[in-house]
């Protein structure tokens, strides 16, 4: 069988089950064009996309500025390994940290490892910066946090399918509740030895929990006080996904697009992938100030494919979309839009139980438990329906379509939603 060759759905679904691993459980659906907000199955129907590969696709599928920018480079320079320069790091680099107001960025490919780097740097600066002993340094997370996969984040996970007969585990983390500032004050006086503080300004994975307004602020006010990296993971979040170009500059209302941050919530290690690259490559960034970046010297971090040329070249052209098209004020709207809309079904509604979310990062709580598959079964009725979406939990689904939707095609997308929870209402 070729890779042109046309193939039905089931059977690509046979073959990554014959010869892929089973790591995942995906929708069954199997896709094989993009545009813009919309992706084709290989039969041929259209079906809006709700998820936008977790937040990587908020520039849209297969935006032509993007796609330009991966075929330009790919036809002139593609890797050079950092053992070389290269004429187009130096420049994406610039534009980015002077684009999220950093001194400089460190590039990675995924994000985990951009998390693994974020880590590496906290505990560098820790024992050379601010003087805690070799090998105690520690670093405190939140309950119920997603980071990524590898050895180390699933260490610090609560997560037991992701956790279970991985161990050993890496040690020097310390796990409080999530948006309980009292548990963060209590975790950070009188212990010398905490280094950073790693959070996500909203915990997605986790079924899309926003933080107390405050939230964000004051723990940032603690981690200061205390002398402690603040260290967001927004690789989720970040980039316009939640109506404003960071989740932690999520009090600012400045109105002024090109800001990208509060004099309140300044991270001091910022993380950033998926749409950092509008989701056409995988591209990934820690950005710091000096005074935290520079503990990081040669042969201390590397990867072989992190800031090369096509990467740098995707990264600059996707973030110069999410600037020209006005991409978080789009998303403030809409996202204020759906939830008002979603709202108004849940007044009568016997199955949904509350709508939340920022932006258009969003998730529905369906009246069942968390273990049960009506969240599953209601994806189902939505792909068939021509909208695809993704529990996050057994009654939670996430809803997160690319940032350049249009406010009609919301609202279809909208009726679509409420038509098909209608079906599941006992
Ligand atoms: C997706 C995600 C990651 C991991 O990114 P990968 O590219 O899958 O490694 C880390 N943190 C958050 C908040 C994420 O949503």
């Amino acid at each position: 069988m070729a890779v042109t060759d046309q193939i039905t759905s089931q059977q690509a679904i046979d073959l990554e089950n014959k010869y892929g691993a089973h790591n995942y459980h995906p929708l069954p659906v199997v896709l094989n064009r993009g545009e813009g907000v919309h992706v084709w199955d290989v039969e041929g129907k259209q079906y809006y996309d709700f998820l936008s590969a977790y937040s990587a696709v908020n520039q849209g599928h297969c935006h032509p500025k993007i796609v330009n920018a991966m075929h330009e480079q790919a036809k002139t320079l593609s890797l050079t390994s950092r053992a070389f320069h290269n004429d187009i790091l130096g420049k994406y680099e610039k534009y980015a940290a002077e684009y999220f107001h950093f001194d400089k960025l460190l590039p990675m490919n995924t994000g985990a490892e951009a998390v693994e780097t974020a880590l590496k740097i906290c505990r560098k600066w820790a024992y050379e910066v601010k003087g805690i002993h070799e090998n105690e340094a520690e670093i405190i997370v939140c309950e119920n946090n997603f980071h990524g996969r590898t050895t180390t984040i699933i260490s610090f996970s609560n997560d037991t399918v992701a956790r279970k007969h991985f161990g050993p585990y890496t040690e020097g983390f310390i796990k409080i509740e999530y948006d309980n500032l009292e548990a963060l004050k209590q975790a950070l006086e009188g212990n010398k030895n905490i280094a950073g503080f790693l959070v996500e300004p909203i915990q997605g994975e986790a079924g899309v929990y926003v933080p107390s307004d405050n939230y964000l602020i004051e723990a940032k006010a603690l981690c200061e006080k205390h002398n402690v990296l603040f260290i967001a993971d927004e690789v989720q979040t970040g980039i316009a996904r939640t109506g404003r170009l960071l989740a932690t500059c999520g009090n600012c209302d400045c109105a002024d697009k090109n800001c990208s941050g509060t004099p309140d919530v300044k991270p001091d290690i910022l993380i950033l992938g998926k749409a950092l690259s509008g989701g056409a490559y995988p591209v990934s960034a820690v950005l710091a100030n000096d005074a935290v970046m520079n503990v990081i010297r040669p042969g201390n971090h590397g990867s072989t494919f992190g800031g090369n040329p096509i990467a740098a070249a995707v990264a600059m052209a996707a973030l110069e979309v999410v600037r020209d098209e006005d991409l978080a004020e789009n998303a403030f709207q809409l996202g204020e839009l759906f939830r008002s809309e979603i709202n108004k079904y849940i007044e009568t509604s016997n199955i949904v139980n509350l709508v939340r979310g920022k932006g258009l990062l969003n998730a529905i709580v369906i009246n069942d438990d968390e273990d049960s598959d009506t969240a599953w079964n209601i994806c189902i009725a939505l792909r068939d329906n021509g909208l695809l979406a993704k529990p996050t939990h057994g009654n939670i689904i996430r809803f997160a379509p690319p940032l350049v939707m249009t406010k009609d095609e919301l609202l279809d997308c909208v009726s679509i939603i409420t038509k098909t929870l209608k079906d599941f209402e006992k």
